[in-house]
């Protein structure tokens, strides 16, 4: 029986937040979900709002708004990076915490998802500024974090730096280093081996399985990537090695194309030397928008959701469409690709799952201290990432589906059958 799409949530009410819904209603009246565990499987458990004001070089305190919600408190801690983006909202941050769930589910992972932000431009604050905001919005979400509550992660805007100073902020609250309360840290202070790249890493080996299952060698692909950050740059670097041709790249500021090929390392040198791509010389300019309808064997969108719309869905020329960033392609856009039937989406809570079966990693090694090598997280990360990917290949023989409502059903059924297991309190 069908049930009707319920309201929902106000609080959260946004274009994001709506299309993370649908996909959930989509996905429950396919599995024919259980009213009384479907809305509660649906809409985030809490969320905590701070204000995080910060003293900047010219001596004025701003006040930034910060979030971070709790999905589902059902199979352990919460899991889920924190961004810092000028466009975060805390509808945004609701859609990317349910993501975390269906995603930590796929890979079996035992985590509710969750996500933060911080509603704010990084790229305009000086280091000292980042620090500051960085510690303050820890202090802030103090008592709604914790290695057996909630660890965060990098996502969009952060990284290894802020994760350190956020770890360092609540040891210090607690009196003793506690390095499992964040994930993506540096190596110095409980990071894994392999968790800067496994987002990008992942990304890769899951196109590499696909274009071998579609009878392609990775050799005769060639690549566009949208968004040059962590995901990006680490994606094309492993596509590299597995001999695919890197053609466009870009960021924030714009990209490049050459269909010869881009030099990655010119281009990652640049962006170390100036915080972007901007006033690179290694190709044709070429526009965030044109990049995503350029003739390429694997379109990776890695930077912002939203950006495969009806309006560019007709006209992507890739075979596979790699969903490295969270969120990447609205619902009617989705609609379109399936109707065209030409193009194999590796959906992105399938995609770029590498980043949190890592995270899993670093979180196990810091709560037994004792570290793994490279080449056993890799080994490790790989194993996960192929069990995830012949479930949701499962699935969707099994249902007759696309590739993304395989794993969505695969991911929610996973939660709500142990909120089904674990009753309804009281
Ligand atoms: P990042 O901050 O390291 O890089 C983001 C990149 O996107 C930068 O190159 C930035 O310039 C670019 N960008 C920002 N706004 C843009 C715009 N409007 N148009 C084009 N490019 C733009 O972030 P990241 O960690 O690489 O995350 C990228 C995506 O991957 C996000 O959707 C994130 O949620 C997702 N993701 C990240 C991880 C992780 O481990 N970091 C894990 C899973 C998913």
């Amino acid at each position: 029986m069908k049930t009707p799409a319920q309201p929902g949530s106000s609080l959260y009410d946004s274009d994001v937040f709506r299309m993370a819904c649908r996909q959930f209603d989509l996905a429950a009246d396919l599995m024919g979900l259980d009213p009384d565990v479907r809305e509660r499987t649906k809409l985030p458990k809490r969320c905590l709002t701070v204000t995080v004001p910060v003293k900047h070089d010219d001596g004025r305190v701003r006040v930034y708004e910060g979030y971070r919600v709790q999905h589902h408190l059902s199979l352990g801690p919460t899991k889920g990076g924190i961004r810092f983006h000028p466009g975060v909202t805390i509808g945004e941050v609701a859609a990317l915490a349910m993501w975390m769930s269906w995603k930590c589910a796929i890979a079996g992972l035992p985590y509710g998802g969750a996500k933060g932000g911080v509603s704010v431009d990084p790229g305009a604050l000086s280091r000292r500024e980042l620090e500051g905001l960085s510690r303050r919005y820890m202090q802030e979400i103090i008592p709604f974090v914790g290695p057996n509550i909630d660890v965060p992660a990098p996502d969009m805007g952060t990284n290894e730096q802020v994760m350190a100073w956020m770890m360092d902020t609540y040891s210090n609250q607690v009196g003793n280093s506690v390095p499992a309360v964040v994930t993506g840290k540096p190596l110095s202070v409980g990071g894994s081996e392999g968790r800067r790249e496994a987002t990008g890493r992942g990304v890769a080996y899951l196109v590499k399985r696909q274009l071998e299952a579609m009878g392609i060698d990775p050799r005769d692909a060639t690549v566009a990537i949208q968004g040059f950050g962590n995901v990006g740059s680490e994606a094309a670097l492993a596509l590299r090695e597995y001999g695919a041709r890197i053609v466009a790249i870009s960021d924030v500021s714009g990209g490049f194309h050459n269909p010869r090929g881009l030099d990655l390392d010119s281009a990652l040198a640049h962006v170390a030397a100036h915080r972007g791509l901007a006033g690179w010389r290694g190709g044709d300019a070429v526009s965030n928008e044109a990049l995503l309808e350029l003739p390429c064997t694997v379109l990776v969108p890695a930077a912002l959701e939203r950006v495969i719309t009806p309006a560019n869905a007709g006209k992507l020329r890739c075979r596979v469409l790699a969903e490295a960033a969270n969120g990447p392609t609205t619902n009617d856009a989705d609609r379109i690709l399936e109707e065209r039937g030409d193009i194999e989406i590796i959906p992105d809570i399938l995609c770029n799952s590498g980043g949190v079966v890592v995270s899993y990693f670093e979180w196990v090694q810091d709560l037994q201290s004792l570290f793994w090598a490279r080449a056993e997280v890799l080994e490790k990360l790989c194993s996960i990432l192929d069990r995830a990917r012949e479930a949701v290949e499962g699935q969707r023989r099994r249902l007759g589906c696309s590739r993304r409502l395989a794993a969505l059903t695969l991911g929610i059924g996973r939660v709500a059958e142990a909120k089904a297991s674990r009753g309804l309190f009281p």
